[in-house]
């Protein structure tokens, strides 16, 4: 019984994975497209490459347009590296 529970949470587990993944994948990358969904968007983080949900990330405002980083870390080194632009 234990093991069906575990099975059946699992699979579970796998759907959500799967829809969220689907949705990101579709997910328009374009600049400025704001809408109340963004919230589930995927964004990488410039510094380390790293994808994360963009409601989590830490928002720069960076020469008029908005930067997200994955932590404050990351938003700091890129302060400290002016080498984009
Ligand atoms: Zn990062």
């Amino acid at each position: 019984m234990k093991l069906l529970l575990l099975i059946i949470i699992a699979y579970l587990a796998y759907r959500v994975v799967k829809s969220w993944v689907m949705r990101n994948l579709q997910a328009p990358d374009q600049n400025g497209a704001r809408h109340p969904s963004i919230d589930d968007v995927m964004v990488k983080d410039p510094v380390c490459g790293i994808y994360f949900p963009q409601r989590e990330g830490v928002a720069l405002n960076h020469g008029g347009q908005t930067i997200l980083f994955c932590s404050a870390a990351c938003r700091d080194r890129y302060l400290k590296e002016p080498k984009h632009e």
